[in-house]
């Protein structure tokens, strides 16, 4: 493998491998590929470790996997050594494991941080990627590691006025590092998705006022969160490799019980019980309890009524419990949320849901938010108003490939690559939680290890045949995209209007891009990418006189 070397000016860094990001999918790669033996160098924009929850620092924040799940399995050190406190870990927690992974795993020494990599650009005579960043630094690096994760760009809404707001303003996903102090004020928070709902249940009981301004209710379903007993964790530790095996074998990448059971094939008295049973359980369990709810709309339909009564159980005001009922759309066709107490909250006196179907948003104003019925008055403005999902961050760099094609002009009709790993035309260019794969649908952790698994085998395997260059094929590719477009057809996570379909952002392609067949079928899938020695699927380029 390739040393740093002095290629075309003294000033140009060479390198095996350029990691971009340094969230879990980079701080996995960027170990991974250390122990290979690899010359690396990671790039991170934050100041330090931990992607979204390094960004993600707003009130409330919390996982919704358990943590026990949501975590790394490759380092058997770092399982043993680290304890988790909770069911469902806050994000203080989360960032203390992750700066916790980085410290026993020496992986700092490898980033880069306060560092945006702003363009990728492959040279096709030196079959390198030159990388410059806005540290004014250019590199080459044989493979370009793209780990900018799925949910990394944030969007303001199409508002006018933001600009204009005099008092505090604040974006749930570039929160400050200072404690924000809500005691007395009137504060306004715009979204209702997860991150919404989180924030809301937290800051609602710490305000003078809160207005909540709702376009889409969202279902939302008791966390359920416990402190996790001295035993269980012992338990866990000790089973660890098991534990990471069903997860690897679950279509959400966890250990929550998948069931196989038809919604239909059991009786009303059955299915109730079972509903039952599943909300007093909390998490995702009611997910788990009928094995048809994303293909079939009539049972699909039931689970959603089921937790419309129960939104009306607990908010006390018949109009607000009918506004906060999520209508139109089936339950988990947008991300399902996990609550303390959404609903409870808005029961205090001092929380106002503004529905803005009703009372449309006109603009920012520098004293608050103007609707069409009033100016509400805010002494603080929080924006939990989403990402550009699944291509933000990938489209956020200047990235060219073969004959500086560009990511953005393969993309124009919507993203199309191979597994969400590579893309025809991008040679030695790599995805972890790419698009068209499952990222979002299942554990981001145990796809990211997938993933980085998966490219480093591929670059073994370049390494060993004395390969420069290496992408799918066209056939490879558009193979792929048809078993993802198959597939997401009969989904109904096409029904609400969602940024996994891209209708958050204006003008973005629209369409169900991921693969909705489960985390084990993915993985099934990357390991038949490679057979027959990688010829199937992909083209290789061997020259060894090349610089
Ligand atoms: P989101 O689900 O896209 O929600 C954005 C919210 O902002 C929606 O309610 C949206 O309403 C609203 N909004 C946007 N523009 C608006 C406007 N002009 N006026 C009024 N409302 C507007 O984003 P998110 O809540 O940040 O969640 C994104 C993803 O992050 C989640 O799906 C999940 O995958 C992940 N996440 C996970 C956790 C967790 O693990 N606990 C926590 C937070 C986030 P419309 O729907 O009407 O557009």
């Amino acid at each position: 493998m390739s040393s740093e070397k002095t290629t075309q000016s003294n000033t140009v860094r060479r390198l095996d491998v350029v990691v971009v990001g340094a969230g879990f999918g980079g701080m996995y790669a960027v170990y991974k590929f250390n122990q290979m033996g690899l010359k690396i160098q990671g790039f991170e924009a934050g100041s330090n470790v931990g992607g979204v929850w390094f960004w993600n620092r707003y009130p409330g924040a919390r996982v919704d996997l358990p943590s026990i799940d949501y975590s790394f399995g490759f380092s058997h050190e770092v399982e043993q050594e680290w304890t988790w406190s909770e069911q469902f870990a806050a994000q203080p927690e989360l960032l203390q494991y992750i700066n916790f992974v980085a410290d026993r795993l020496d992986l700092r020494r490898h980033i880069q941080f306060n560092t945006r990599v702003t363009s990728a650009e492959w040279n096709e005579q030196r079959q390198v990627w030159v990388v410059k960043t806005d540290q004014g630094e250019v590199l080459e690096a044989t493979y370009c590691v793209m780990a900018t994760g799925p949910l990394s760009i944030p969007r303001d809404p199409d508002i006018p006025g933001i600009g204009s707001f005099k008092g505090e303003l604040y974006r749930a996903a570039r929160w400050p590092h200072q404690p924000v102090s809500y005691a007395g004020k009137r504060v306004g928070v715009i979204g209702t998705g997860s991150t919404g709902i989180q924030i809301i249940q937290e800051v609602g009981p710490q305000s003078g006022e809160l207005f909540v301004f709702q376009r889409t209710p969202s279902f939302t379903m008791p966390m359920r969160n416990v402190k996790l007993e001295a035993n269980y964790v012992a338990e866990v530790k000790r089973n660890y490799a098991g534990l990471r095996e069903i997860a690897r074998n679950s279509p959400a990448g966890g250990n929550r019980p998948a069931s196989t059971r038809a919604f239909f094939s059991v009786t009303p008295e059955q299915r109730l019980s079972l509903m039952e049973d599943a909300w007093k359980q909390g998490g995702l369990a009611m997910l788990g309890t009928f094995a048809d709810l994303m293909v079939n709309e009539e049972a699909n339909e039931h689970v959603a009524n089921f937790v419309r009564g129960k939104i009306g159980d607990v908010v006390k005001d018949p109009v607000t419990a009918e506004k906060l009922k999520p209508k139109g759309y089936p339950i988990f066709a947008r991300r399902p949320c996990l609550d303390t107490s959404y609903y409870e909250t808005f029961n205090l006196p001092t929380v106002h849901l503004v529905d803005c179907n009703e009372e449309e948003i006109l603009e920012i104003t520098p004293k608050g938010i103007r609707t069409k019925n009033r100016e509400i008055e805010l002494d603080m403005l929080i924006l939990a108003t989403g990402y550009d999902g699944l291509t933000g961050a990938m489209l956020a760099v200047d990235v060219k490939g073969r004959n500086g094609l560009k990511v953005s002009q393969k993309w124009a009709e919507g993203a199309s690559s191979y597994l969400g790993l590579m893309m025809a035309g991008f040679p030695n260019l790599f995805m972890t939680t790419g698009p068209n794969g499952p990222a979002a649908l299942a554990n981001i952790i145990r796809i990211s290890e997938n993933d980085v698994d998966w490219i480093a085998s591929a670059i073994e395997h370049m390494a060993k045949n004395k390969q420069t260059a290496m992408e799918p094929t066209s056939q490879a590719e558009e193979g792929w995209m048809t078993v993802v477009a198959t597939l997401s057809k009969r989904s109904l996570l096409n029904k609400a209007k969602t940024w996994y379909l891209g209708a958050n952002v204006k003008d973005k392609p629209q369409g169900l891009t991921m693969f909705v067949g489960g985390f084990p079928k993915y993985r099934e899938y990357c390991g038949l990418a490679t057979q027959d020695n990688y010829k199937a699927n992909f083209k290789f380029e061997a020259d060894a006189a090349r610089v």
